[in-house]
C-alpha cells in the first residue's frame, strides 16, 4: 500500500510539476506580449505597471524586462512578509519569454515563480492517501482481529469436539484415555488408590429399536447426567462410544466409596423422557477395576473393568462388580463358547429334544421342541449355557432358522414311518426379531420348509410378548395372523399381570415349575395356580402346567383344573427317535396316565 501510494504521488508529482510550468510560460507570455509596447517606447512606468498583474498570482515571486544585453530594464519582487514560509522555503522555477517587436527580440521577461503552490497540493494528495491508508489500516485491523476472534473459536471448539462426546458432552474416548494414563501414574506414585468404573446401559439395542433414537439419546444423556451427578468434580466421566461409559475416580478413593458409587448408579434406574413425551427407565451395569491393584496401564486398567462388567452382564446385568482374576478365565470360555456356537450354527451340530405334552387323560398333545448342542469336543450343551450367549452374540436369529430346519428334518423322517403328527411348540426369544430383517428371514424360512400351524407353535415369554406386543409390525400379529397358536411361556416370572392376559390373544398360558414344584404342599402356589386358572379359561385360554415332577403335585395341578401337563415326572425332551416311539404309542393310545389315576406318574 506504501509503495501505491508513494507511486501515486510521484506521478502527481510529475503531472503537477508540468502543470505549474506550463501556466508559469503561458502567464510569461501573456505579460511580454503586453509589456511589448512599454518596452518599444521605453516606459518604465508602464512596464511596472504591466508587471504588476503578476501580484494576482501569489507564487511568482519576481519578474524582470532585460535587455538583450542583461542589463535590468524593469523589476517586480513580491514583498517578503506577504509571502508563507511554504513559498519561501519550496523553491523556485523560472520561465522566460522573450518580448519582440518588428520581428526582433526587443527584451526578455524572467519570471521566478514559488513551487509552494506545487508541494502544497503534493501533501494535500499525500495527506489523503495518508488518510486512505490509514483507514484501511484500521478496517483491515478490525476485520483481521473479527477473523483471528473467529479462527482462535473454531480452534477451540475443534479441539472441545476432539476430546468431547457432541451428544452428552462428556470427555470422549481419546481424551479418557490420557486421563486414564495420567491417575494410574499419579496413584503408583502416591500409593494411593484410583478406580476405573466401566458402565453400560442394560438392553440398550432394545431401546433404540423399540422407541426409536430419539429415545436412546435420552437415555444415554439421562446415564450421563447421572454419572456426573454422583462423583467429585475432580473425577472424570466419559461416553467411550455406543452406550459404553467410564468413570475415573482418582486417588485417593477407597473400595466402599466405590461401592457406594456403584450402588447408588445401579440401585434405581434412569428415568428419561422421549422424544415423544412418554417416561422410560433403563438400567445400568458396572465392571470396577482398582487401580494400581488390578492393573498399572490403562489398557489392561480398562480390560479389567470390562472383564468385571462382563462378569454383572452375565449375571443378569444391573449391578456391579469389581475385577477379580479368575473372571477373566470365564471371559475367556465364553468368548470360546460363542465361536465354537457361531460355527455350530454352520456344522448342523444343533438339534431338538421333545418333550411330551400331555392332557388330562394322559394321551399325548404336542411336544415342546428344546434346542440342543452336539459339540464336538464338549459333548451336548444345555440351552441354559449357549442360548444367553446367542442372545447376546447375535446368533440367536440363526439359531432360530436351525431349530426351524432341524423340525423340518425330524418330522419329515416321522411322517416318512408313517407317525401320527402332533404339533412341536419352539421357543422364541425376544432377542430374535429385533430387526425387519430378522422377521422377514423367519418367516421365509417357514413358508420355504412349509411349516403351518398343523406343524409348528410356538412359546414366548412374557416378557418376550409384551416387548413385542406394541410394534405395528409385531411378530406376534404376524404369527397370529397365519394362524400360529401360541404359548404365553414361564407365566408368572415376568410382568406375571392377568390384565395383561387379556390384551393377548395367545391359545395357551404355560405356568411356570417355580409354581407347579411342590404345589401340593404350598397354599401360596395352589392359591395362585387357581386364580390364573380361573382367569385363563374365562378367556378361552388352555392352561400348561410345566415342571411337573412329582404325582401329588399333578395330582393338584389336575384338581385346580390344569389342562396341560409336561415335566420331567411325565417324560423328560427326548431325542427325535425317541420321540418317534413316543408318537408310535400314541398311534396306538397308549396313556401315560388317565384322569384321576395320576398316582400312576413315574417318579
Ligand atoms: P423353557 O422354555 O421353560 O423350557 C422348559 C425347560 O424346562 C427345558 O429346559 C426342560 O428340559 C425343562 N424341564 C421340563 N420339565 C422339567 C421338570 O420336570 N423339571 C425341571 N427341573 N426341568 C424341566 P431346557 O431344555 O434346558 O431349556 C431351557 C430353556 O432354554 C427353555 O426354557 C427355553 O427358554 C430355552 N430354550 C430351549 N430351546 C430353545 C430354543 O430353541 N430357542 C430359544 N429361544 N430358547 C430355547
Ligand atoms: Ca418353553
Ligand atoms: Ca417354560
Amino acid at each position: 500500500m506504501l509503495i501505491m501510494a508513494l507511486l501515486l504521488t510521484l506521478l502527481q508529482y510529475g503531472q503537477l510539476d508540468l502543470r505549474l510550468r506550463h501556466d508559469l510560460n503561458t502567464r510569461t507570455h501573456m505579460i511580454a506580449r503586453a509589456a511589448t509596447a512599454a518596452v518599444v517606447f521605453r516606459d518604465k512606468r508602464d512596464a511596472a505597471d504591466i508587471l504588476r498583474a503578476f501580484e494576482d498570482a501569489p507564487d511568482v515571486r519576481s519578474a524582470r524586462l532585460v535587455w538583450p544585453d542583461g542589463s535590468e530594464f524593469v523589476a517586480y519582487a513580491r514583498a517578503q512578509d506577504s509571502s508563507s514560509w511554504l513559498q519561501r522555503h519550496a523553491g523556485d522555477t523560472t520561465a522566460r519569454a522573450n518580448v519582440v517587436a518588428n520581428g526582433t527580440v526587443q527584451a526578455q521577461l524572467v519570471v521566478s515563480a514559488s513551487r509552494s503552490g506545487l508541494w502544497l497540493a503534493l501533501l494535500g494528495i499525500m495527506g489523503g492517501a495518508l488518510a486512505i491508508m490509514l483507514v484501511a489500516l484500521a478496517f483491515t485491523r478490525f476485520l483481521s482481529r473479527g477473523l483471528r476472534a473467529k479462527v482462535r473459536h473454531a480452534e477451540d471448539r475443534t479441539q472441545y469436539l476432539a476430546h468431547h462426546d457432541a451428544l452428552t458432552g462428556l470427555v470422549n474416548r481419546v481424551a479418557f484415555s490420557g486421563e486414564l494414563e495420567h491417575a494410574l501414574a499419579q496413584a503408583m506414585r502416591q500409593r494411593h488408590g484410583a478406580s476405573l468404573m466401566c458402565v453400560d446401559i442394560d438392553n440398550f439395542k432394545q431401546v433404540n429399536d423399540t422407541h426409536g433414537h430419539g429415545a436412546g439419546d435420552a437415555a444415554l444423556q439421562a446415564v450421563a447426567s447421572r454419572l456426573s451427578a454422583l462423583v467429585r468434580t475432580s473425577d472424570v466421566v466419559a461416553r467411550l462410544g455406543g452406550d459404553e461409559f467410564a468413570v475415573l475416580l482418582h486417588a485417593p478413593v477407597a473400595e466402599d466409596v466405590v461401592q457406594y458409587i456403584a450402588v447408588a448408579m445401579t440401585e434405581e434406574p434412569c428415568t428419561y423422557l422421549t422424544p415423544t413425551g412418554a417416561t422410560l427407565q433403563v438400567t445400568t451395569s458396572i465392571g470396577v477395576a482398582m487401580l494400581p491393584r488390578d492393573a498399572s496401564e490403562a489398557d489392561a486398567a480398562m480390560r479389567c473393568a470390562d472383564v468385571a462388567l462382563y462378569h454383572v452382564k452375565r449375571q443378569g446385568k444391573n449391578g456391579y462388580a469389581v475385577y477379580a482374576p479368575d473372571m477373566g478365565e470365564a471371559l475367556r470360555q465364553r468368548r470360546r463358547t460363542e465361536q465354537d456356537l457361531r460355527a455350530a450354527l454352520k456344522q448342523d451340530q444343533i438339534a431338538l429334544a421333545y418333550q411330551p405334552i400331555y392332557d388330562r387323560d394322559g394321551r399325548l398333545r404336542s411336544f415342546e421342541g428344546l434346542a440342543r448342542w452336539n459339540h464336538p469336543e464338549r459333548g451336548w450343551i444345555a440351552p441354559s449355557e449357549f442360548i444367553p450367549i446367542a442372545e447376546e452374540a447375535g446368533l440367536i436369529t440363526g439359531l432360530g432358522l436351525a431349530c426351524l430346519n432341524r423340525l423340518h428334518c425330524d418330522l419329515g423322517q416321522w411322517r416318512r414311518a408313517g407317525l401320527p403328527a402332533v404339533a412341536v411348540a419352539l421357543n422364541l426369544s425376544s432377542h430374535q426379531f429385533r430387526g425387519e430383517e430378522d422377521r422377514r428371514a423367519f418367516l421365509d424360512k417357514l413358508d420355504a420348509l412349509a411349516l403351518g400351524p398343523e406343524e409348528v407353535e410356538f412359546e414366548l415369554t412374557e416378557t418376550a410378548v409384551f416387548e413385542d406386543m406394541d410394534k405395528p409390525e409385531s411378530i406376534v400379529n404376524i404369527l397370529q395372523t397365519r394362524g400360529f397358536e401360541l404359548a404365553l411361556d414361564d407365566f408368572g416370572t415376568g410382568y406375571s399381570s392377568l390384565a395383561y392376559l387379556l390384551r393377548l390373544r395367545c391359545r395357551k398360558l404355560k405356568i411356570d415349575r417355580i409354581f407347579v414344584d411342590g404345589i401340593a404342599t404350598r397354599a401360596d402356589a395352589r392359591l395362585l395356580v387357581d386364580s390364573v386358572v380361573r382367569v385363563a379359561h374365562a378367556i378361552g385360554m388352555v392352561v400348561v402346567a410345566e415342571g411337573v415332577e412329582a404325582a401329588a403335585d399333578q395330582a393338584c395341578l389336575m384338581e385346580l383344573g390344569c389342562d396341560l401337563f409336561q415335566g420331567f415326572g411325565l417324560s423328560r425332551p427326548l431325542p427325535p427317535d425317541q420321540a418317534a416311539r413316543c408318537l408310535a404309542d400314541h398311534a396306538r393310545d397308549v396313556r401315560v396316565f388317565a384322569f384321576g389315576a395320576a398316582a400312576t406318574l413315574s417318579t
